[in-house]
């Protein structure tokens, strides 16, 4: 009989580290598959309406909802992208826009002709083909 308990404590112990293993493999492994595939930060839009100019964050996933809602990629490559409503004026006119790591202007890129895409208007500066940053 005690044979028996022993056994089972030793079956129940074995089956207990088992369980603690998988947990943290699974916990290791798993670490940032939630977030894998999924956008993340945030994009700025902007509002193209002139009388608005209406400015803003939204997540990039919400972007990426909305695009897939919107015919997907292809569709955006197809013919530009779609407009967003804008909550302020509520005109479709909201786009993709960037930001301006020098100065804080959100603009749409390809705004400064015969620059790079992401020169900003208000102050020139553009990542692309700014000379790479001293470490
Ligand atoms: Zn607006
Ligand atoms: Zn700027």
């Amino acid at each position: 009989m005690e044979e028996n308990a022993k056994k089972i404590l030793l079956i129940v112990v074995a089956v207990a580290c088992i369980a603690a293993a998988g947990i943290i493999t699974y916990k290791t492994m798993g670490g940032g598959t939630t977030a894998a595939g999924q956008p993340t930060g945030k994009v700025w839009v902007k509002c193209n309406n002139p009388k608005c100019g209406h400015e803003y964050e939204i997540s990039a996933k919400e972007y990426t909802d909305f695009m897939m809602s919107n015919g997907g990629p292809r569709q955006f490559m197809m013919s530009g992208a779609v407009p967003m409503k804008c909550p302020k004026c509520n005109e479709d006119s909201v786009f993709k826009a960037m930001k301006c790591e020098k100065c804080g202007k959100v603009f749409f890129p390809g705004t400064v002709e015969g620059k790079a895409e992401d020169t900003c208007p208000g102050c020139g500066y553009s990542p692309s083909t700014a000379p790479a940053k001293k470490t």
